[in-house]
């Protein structure tokens, strides 16, 4: 090894551990915390969910080549998945990052149960760094502070890549971006469930016959509520309500149905219209939660002075960074999307349809804080757009750039999913119903063809993601 204090990385999810594997092949120090007790932790909580994305898209190439090249400690038997096939989140884990982690070069660099709560700079002789001092601070170190089951840990690191996700921090179910009155409780008391529940799997029995509140217009919130209507159907005294912030607008809801140009999406829409307009799923329009009482059931109350008892409430309202473990460090990010400034406008779903992010790492990612790199779904702050394989092409470059070649590290290239795969569609603005604004205002600023090489399309219309995530089985497609 080169360097003597690592590199550490945050979070073991797929982009996480691709950051170590490139790490690794440049035969750089590096150490991954990880809150959870296995890699893929986030992903494990929707695991039930099939991605929009093949498995050519799904794996790194360094990732793919430490699991393909047999040494004396490791025989190389991983077998790389067919290219052409979705996998769900479960498959994902157990396919390719459970043996990526479990690899011999990679497993004693996790330390999982470690949990990341604050990051700081000291001088190597121990001297504290805050914010605010900027004598020798390219020289200093970074603390990483983790909360494990042993109590607090300091890990010292000479340079961070925060893979953290945004799973973690979902947006909250109230109004205006912060939580309604109430909601701390209501979560704790278990009605508010997570932004991607199994209602027809593991979740079933605890939903049935119950009345449920879905908020979001967007696919997560499309998939759980095709997910309750087929409950439903297996138990008709199931309630189901859709709560949406603006009017209803059918195109923007459901998309172009049979004459959608990406037909997977179309059947999304149609599916989820199909239950609407049976009395299966009841829409709440202008759904602006103000206040949340925990009882024997959950009252909600809405800015118009409506309320209304459910049971449960999943909030697909989509979801941010936590930025408040890297509050001692100087960060430059969007002040509107919380993503680094010059990644902003490439991603901002405001103004681009997914299709219009270009390839980009280390020199977008910088912040002034030397050697930090917010990479992965996290780098794109509430931009609900991101792409493992837009995060595999960050770190192979922010991993160049920390091993001093920064050739490589400005060679960026990227080789996006076909049409309509470039959005997860988890919220953000694009979750947002806005009927006043033209459908034209979030037209990529190449109106014609997008860098999937795909007809654009824009994506305040139906669903932002073209493919059906989760339920391709549901909507008639198969899993191949
Ligand atoms: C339902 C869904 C479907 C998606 N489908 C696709 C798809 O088909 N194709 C595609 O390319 N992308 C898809 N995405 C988007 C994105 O690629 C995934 O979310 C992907 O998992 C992001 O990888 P990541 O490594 O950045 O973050 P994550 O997978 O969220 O991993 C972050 C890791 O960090 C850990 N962590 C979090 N906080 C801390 C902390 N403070 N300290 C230590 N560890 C921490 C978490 O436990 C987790 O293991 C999808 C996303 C969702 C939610």
């Amino acid at each position: 090894m080169i360097q003597t204090t690592p590199v550490v990385v945050i979070g073991a999810g797929p982009i996480g551990l691709a950051a170590a594997a490139h790490l690794i092949e440049r035969d750089q120090d590096v150490r991954v915390l990880e809150s959870g007790i296995s890699a893929g932790a986030a992903i494990a909580e929707w695991g039930h969910i099939k991605l929009f994305s093949t498995w050519r898209y799904n794996i790194d190439a360094a990732s793919r080549r430490l699991l393909e090249t047999p040494s004396d400690s490791y025989a190389g038997e991983w077998e790389a998945p067919r290219d052409t096939r979705l996998p769900t989140g479960a498959e994902l884990i157990t396919e390719y990052l459970a043996p990526l982690a479990a690899h011999p070069r990679l497993a004693p660099r996790i330390s999982y149960g470690h949990r990341v709560t604050r990051i700081t700079r000291v001088q190597p002789h121990g001297a504290g760094v805050d914010k605010s001092s900027s004598r020798n601070r390219a020289d200093s170190l970074f603390l990483v502070r983790t909360e494990t089951a042993a109590g607090s840990q300091d890990v010292l690191a000479r340079a961070v890549i925060d893979a953290s996700g945004t799973w973690r921090t979902p947006n909250p179910v109230g109004r205006s971006g912060i939580e309604a009155l109430g909601e701390v409780e209501a979560t704790t008391e278990g009605f508010i469930t997570s932004p991607l529940p199994d209602p027809f799997g593991v979740d079933a029995e605890r939903f049935a016959g119950k009345t449920i509140l879905v908020l979001g217009a967007g696919h997560s919130a499309a998939n759980t509520l095709i997910s309750l209507g087929r409950l439903r159907q297996a138990h008709p005294d199931t309630q189901i309500l859709w709560g949406l912030r603006g009017v209803a607008n059918p195109v923007r809801l459901y998309g172009g149905g049979a004459a959608d140009e990406l037909p997977a999406r179309g059947q999304l829409g149609t599916s989820l219209r199909r239950f609407v307009e049976n009395g299966d799923i009841r829409i709440l329009e202008n759904a602006s939660v103000t206040s949340l009482s925990a009882g024997a059931q959950l009252t909600v109350e809405f800015a118009d002075r409506r309320s209304l008892n459910v049971d449960f409430l999943v909030p697909a309202t989509g979801f941010r960074p936590d930025l408040a473990p890297l509050a001692e460090l100087r960060l430059d990010l969007d002040q509107i999307v919380e993503a680094p400034r010059q990644l902003a406008p490439l991603i901002d779903p405001e103004f681009h349809s997914c299709g219009t992010v270009t390839a980009h790492g280390a020199r977008v990612l910088a912040h002034p804080e030397p050697d930090f790199f917010v990479v992965g779904m996290k780098s794109y702050g509430r931009a609900p757009t991101f792409l493992m394989a837009t995060g595999y092409e960050q770190v192979r470059s922010v991993a160049a750039a920390l091993a001093g070649d920064h050739t490589a590290a400005d060679l960026v290239e990227l080789d996006l999913p076909e049409t309509g795969v470039c959005s997860t569609d988890l919220g953000g603005s694009c979750d947002s119903p806005s009927p006043s604004a033209p459908a034209s205002s979030c037209e990529p600023s190449n109106p014609t063809t997008d860098s999937c090489g795909a007809p654009a399309s824009p994506a305040r219309i139906g669903f932002a993601t073209g493919t059906v995530h989760g339920h391709a089985e549901l909507l008639g497609g198969t899993k191949e």
